[in-house]
């Protein structure tokens, strides 16, 4: 049986990464004329459209995360990458606050600990995976060890010499082919995987770090580290284009969101979520006509005594 991916709409494939196809980040848009019913509105007018968007489909994924959770056979992972200030954590606040704490997991992930380092890449992210019935999110992710890594080299952990060879891109290439293989097997167990790709313009990540360097409230959200890191721009840019092209599958598809209006992009991400549980067709638990009568038993009980 072939395994399928999340259910999407016709206007969201636009979006997607073509599997196994060459990209250029540079075609894709980074602005916010992401749907055809907001194309035709000033940018005004466009954000309280998109916050419009945005409220009724929290409300719809309110529901349908309650089903996802009392059906318990799905999980759902929502991997989010992108450049410093993409609006990763943005984006998990406001799509993310009309659902349940209950049914859902955050995991952020930053340089791996030397533990982490002294197991296999994979092995920390498997650590956080989400039971069925949960929505898991990753901040960052197993990408990280595609994107970080091969544009700091210096950073891979103590690998055997003869496993590390990286002329021809050996060595990347099965990274992204154990990558492809590990979603494969969650999406065959029943998660269900949704991968974004926060696409910011270098101009944006700019001013967005001048505004924190501007509010010392913003510093703790700094640091220096963050400008020395946009001066590799363009490797990143260039290992986001190989990882995208390489991991994008039928089963677990990249969106590349336009993301230099953050309302734009969160109502996207939320529509995007909404369509694949809807998508699954869940019903609440069938109770059987047994268990109906016991439970009119016990409420006869309760009802007559104290
Ligand atoms: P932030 O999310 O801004 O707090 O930054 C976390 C930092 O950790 C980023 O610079 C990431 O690139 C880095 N990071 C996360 N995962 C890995 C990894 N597997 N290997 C190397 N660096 C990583
Ligand atoms: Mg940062």
């Amino acid at each position: 049986m072939e395994i399928k991916g999340p259910k999407i709409k016709k206007y969201m494939e636009e979006f997607i990464v073509k599997p196994g196809k060459d990209i250029k980040l540079k075609k894709f848009n980074t602005g916010w004329a992401i749907k055809e019913e907001l194309k035709k509105f000033d940018d005004s007018e466009a954000k309280t459209k998109a916050q419009e968007i945005l409220e009724r489909d929290k409300d719809r994924l309110a529901k349908a995360q309650e089903l996802l959770y009392a059906d318990k056979s799905y999980a759902l992972l929502i991997v989010l990458q992108g450049m410093d200030t993409a609006g990763k954590d943005g984006a998990i606040r406001h799509v993310m606050s009309g659902v349940n704490p209950q049914g859902c997991s955050v995991s952020g992930f930053k340089v791996p600990s030397s533990m982490e380092h002294s197991h296999n890449f994979l092995w920390r992210y498997s650590n956080c995976l989400p039971q069925r019935g949960m929505i898991g999110i990753f901040n960052r992710s197993h990408y990280e060890d595609v994107l970080a890594v091969k544009v700091h080299p210096d950073r891979l952990e103590k690998l055997p010499k003869e496993l590390v060879k990286t002329e021809n891109g050996t060595f990347w290439d099965w990274r992204y082919n154990d990558i492809r293989n590990f979603e494969k097997h969650l999406v065959r167990n029943g998660t269900v995987i949704l991968k974004f790709y926060l696409h910011i313009s270098k101009k944006e990540q700019k001013k967005r770090l001048m505004e924190r360097f501007n509010n010392k409230d913003k510093y703790w959200k700094i640091s220096p580290f963050d400008v020395e890191e946009r001066a590799y721009w363009n490797d990143y840019e260039k290992a986001y284009e190989e990882m995208l092209a390489a991991t994008s599958t039928d089963y677990a598809p990249w969106f590349v969101i336009p993301s230099d209006y953050k309302w734009a992009a969160r109502a996207f991400i939320a529509e995007v979520i909404v369509t694949a549980i809807e998508g699954l067709n869940l019903k609440y638990p069938e109770v059987t006509k047994e268990q109906i009568a016991r439970l009119m038993e016990a409420k006869k009980k309760l009802e007559s005594g104290k």
